[in-house]
């Protein structure tokens, strides 16, 4: 079966993955995209979600910061905001994150007068902390 190059790197971790893939299912800033070999050329914006990577009949998940993705026929580059393996994600940490950004989230719904908070950045936090709990499968409501 063929298959197709997937590079992510990021600025703090370098290269975290690097591997050829069946298929990659990504969300970008246009919606959900499965990424198979030789799709056509492709450059987007993506959100902070978890990446699910097809392979060898399994499939693993990499907790994606938001950036951008390169796709060629033979490639996928991912060029991550963060990036983190299962193995590298600090539960507690996530979690804390989680709590701080919904606090936020909620104190700016609840403001009478024009909010200090930005709300574009707390739901992008949000998004990075639940990306890592759905990673680490820790449940979430
Ligand atoms: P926090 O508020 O906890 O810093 P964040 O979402 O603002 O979370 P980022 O700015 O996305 O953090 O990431 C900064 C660096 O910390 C990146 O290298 C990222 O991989 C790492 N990182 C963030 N949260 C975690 C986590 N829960 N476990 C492991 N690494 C993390």
């Amino acid at each position: 079966m063929a298959t197709i190059k997937l590079d992510i790197v990021s600025p703090d971790r370098g290269e975290i993955f690097s591997k050829d893939i069946d298929m990659l299912i990504v969300r970008s800033t246009a919606g959900e995209l499965g990424i198979l070999p030789r799709h056509a050329r492709l450059l987007t914006e993506l959100l902070p979600h978890a990446m699910r990577i097809k392979i060898g009949g399994g499939e693993n998940l990499i907790a994606l910061g938001g950036g951008f993705m390169e796709v060629t026929p033979e490639k996928i580059t991912v060029l991550a905001r963060s990036a983190e393996l299962p193995d590298d994600i600090d539960i507690e940490r996530a979690q804390r994150a989680r709590k701080r950004a919904e606090d936020r989230i909620a104190e700016y719904k609840q403001a009478t007068k024009e909010s200090l908070i930005d709300i574009g950045r707390a739901n992008a936090a949000l998004a990075r902390a639940k990306a890592r709990l759905l990673v680490k499968n820790v449940p979430f409501n």
